[in-house]
């Protein structure tokens, strides 16, 4: 048999009324931020990822699906091309590709599935849906401003609260801007000298290559040598300071609980300044729902004109099991189950499925050739509230039986009268 492949899955219902549920609440939250969707390709050229993810990531190292393309000519090499594994890369390709800073277009979001090679386990897939917003602009524009950052922080907790979500936490910090953070790699390579050979593998390949990603380590023998290292604050700037500092009274007048935490560095090398990650507790190890940051420096990474932005990617199926764990099934059931009796009664009842479709109610239709002991099991088996009976005589007289599941009670009703009488009960 011929089943999904590792790491991928199906979404069934009623769980997809959940992730549309998410999906609707996203588009009308973001919608009063003045933010548009962008759809953007599943594939690209690798080097977009290389350049944008940096070669130095978990995602680029090591999880991305990168197959190399069939020339045109038989003779000639094919381009090598990946299945996209975050979709930030791909949206400042489109607003440099596009120009479209120069149409004002500065709030996109986006909705759609992302791809990396991990192990898979709860809230951690190889095919795994991501929603996410950026903020991206020529600096006149005001995208390097701090109340950019308190904004879309604030969006994502009205989103959250919007969804139902409770007990998320928000953690913040500053990483600096390009310059801030060559001053602190320095010093944290220094400090990890002495120590990095007790420290896990990774950390010790980090140590040299990228002290900055040890922060990130999540192997708990390696924690406490962590908390001694430096810490990035220490090496900011006055303006970065003040940029962070503006971030968190903003963030206060607007009323969005926070905390600062100063290990907090995000798995990206294009992040600058600002970085955060909302959690949340219901979701054991895989607890981290999104998280993003200020990426000013991306756009001309990327041969593009200076376009400082910032940004966040949420994990769509980690917010649907945070859900799951409070309302796991949101489906109304049917409102009625029509049950043609008898031959040639088909053509009335599809008639008046219709009719009380376009009423707004929710119908299923069974068959004239059903028994009515197999009507009454199929509408009991779909939840159904009521079950209505078309019958000969009912056609005739069109006057129809109405029959509530939950309580046995049966009545008689007129044709005209059948959608107001399944609305009011
Ligand atoms: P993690 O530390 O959990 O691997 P990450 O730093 O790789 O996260 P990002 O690249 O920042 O994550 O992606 C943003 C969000 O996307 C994460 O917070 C998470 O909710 C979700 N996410 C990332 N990878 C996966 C995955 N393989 N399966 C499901 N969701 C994922
Ligand atoms: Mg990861």
């Amino acid at each position: 048999m011929i089943k999904a492949v590792r790491g991928t899955r199906d979404l069934l219902p009623p769980e997809t009324a959940l992730w549309n549920f998410v999906e609707a609440t996203v588009r009308e939250v973001f919608r009063a931020y003045n933010f548009q969707e962008i759809r953007t390709p599943i594939f690209e050229e690798t080097q977009l990822f290389a350049r944008g993810v940096g070669e130095e990531t978990d995602i680029v190292s090591k999880e991305m699906y990168t197959w190399e393309d069939r020339g045109r000519a038989a003779s000639e090499k094919g381009q090598s091309l990946t299945l996209r594994p975050e979709n930030t890369a791909g949206v400042v390709r489109a607003y440099i590709e596009h120009k479209l800073g120069d149409r004002g277009l500065n709030k996109l979001y986006y909705i759609g599935p992302q791809f990396r090679r991990e192990r898979p386990q709860k809230g951690r897939y190889r095919q795994f849906y991501q929603i996410g917003a950026e903020v991206i602009g020529p600096a006149s524009s005001g995208s390097d401003k701090p109340v950019r950052d308190a904004e879309i922080l604030e969006m994502l907790a009205t989103l959250l609260d919007r969804l139902g979500i409770r007990n998320w936490n928000l953690e913040i910090n500053s990483v600096g801007n390009a310059q801030e953070r060559v001053a602190f790699n320095d010093a944290l390579r220094k400090a990890l000298e002495p120590v990095a050979a007790s420290m896990c593998a990774d950390c010790q390949r980090r140590a040299t290559t990228n002290p900055l990603r040890v922060l990130d380590c999540k192997v708990p023998e390696d924690q406490p040598i962590i908390e001694k290292l430096p810490r990035i604050t220490d090496y900011l700037q006055e303006e970065s300071t003040r940029h962070f500092a503006d971030v968190r009274a903003l963030l206060e007048s607007a009323g969005v609980p926070f905390q600062v935490n100063p290990r907090l560095v995000r798995g990206l090398d294009y992040y600058t300044r600002t970085a955060f990650e909302f959690t949340h507790g219901a979701l054991g190890a895989q607890n981290a729902i999104l998280g993003g940051g200020r990426y000013d420096g991306l756009s001309e990474a990327l041969g593009g004109p200076p376009a400082p932005g910032i940004g966040f990617a949420m994990g769509e199926d980690r917010l649907v099991l945070a859900l799951q764990e409070q309302t796991p099934n949101i489906v109304k059931a049917p409102d009625a189950y029509i049950a043609p009796m008898g031959a040639g009664t088909n053509q009335a009842a599809i008639g008046l499925a219709k009719a009380l479709r376009q009423a707004g109610l929710v119908i299923d239709l069974g068959d004239e050739s059903f028994r009515l002991k197999k009507s009454f099991e199929t509408a009991s088996k779909l939840g159904a509230r009521f079950i209505l009976i078309v019958g000969e005589n009912e056609v005739r007289s069109g006057e129809f039986a109405l029959k509530n599941l939950a309580t046995g009670e049966q009545t008689t009703v007129p044709r005209a009268e059948l959608a107001a009488k399944l609305q009011a009960s």
